[in-house]
């Protein structure tokens, strides 16, 4: 009879651990005191709309959205690892991306530096000011690689496979269901 431990295939990691789709969101709170190392070396920012209660990219095509005339709100994300020392993706606003810019003015890269933000009088929509210093007693090049914080979008925006496009913008395979409406066949919204 065989081994049962010979019967298990055992692994010391997931095989879908690279997908990147899961890693935790971190938004700035009102009173945060955490403290973030960044990995990333540039930011990947987008125009945003809120549109039908959801945060959704703005796309170059027949934006849905400015169909609709919804403001541009442009997000960075950054790749950082938490004080824990596990991947996140913390989103960033204009006013962050310029005080990382003065920070890459000085310092060449704004990898490896470790950013503290808070929101100017602990309101949940007050401006975020960010502090930024070097990390210590790590040399950069240690670091981890700066993760891949584009399929935690897609999956938050829920990107179809289909139209490579967010569900909010996307019609279903087949189109949407066909209503009738004083005797003509229209498509549902
Ligand atoms: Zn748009």
């Amino acid at each position: 009879m065989a081994d049962a431990r010979e019967m298990i295939n055992w692994s010391s990691r997931p095989a879908n651990l690279k997908t990147g789709a899961s890693y935790p969101l971190i938004r700035c709170k009102p009173d945060d005191r955490r403290r973030w190392v960044i990995l990333s070396r540039e930011i990947v920012g987008l125009d945003t709309h809120y549109w039908k209660g959801r945060t959704v990219p703005h796309v170059k095509q027949d934006c849905p959205a400015c169909a609709d005339k919804r403001p541009f709100r442009w997000y960075g994300f950054l790749a950082c690892l938490s004080p824990g020392w596990t991947k996140v993706v913390h989103e960033i606003t204009p006013s962050v991306c310029e005080a990382l810019e003065i920070y890459a003015k000085d310092h060449g890269t704004i990898r490896g530096s470790v950013i503290e933000m808070r929101r100017t009088r602990g309101k949940v929509n007050g401006r975020i000011i960010a502090t930024l210093k070097p990390i210590e007693g790590v040399p950069v090049e240690q670091l981890p690689e700066p993760h891949d914080v584009i399929p935690l979008l897609f999956r938050l925006w829920e990107v179809q496979e289909h139209t490579q496009l967010p569900k909010i913008y996307s019609k279903p395979p087949g189109g949407f269901p066909r209503i009738v409406k004083n005797g003509k066949e229209e498509e549902a919204a």
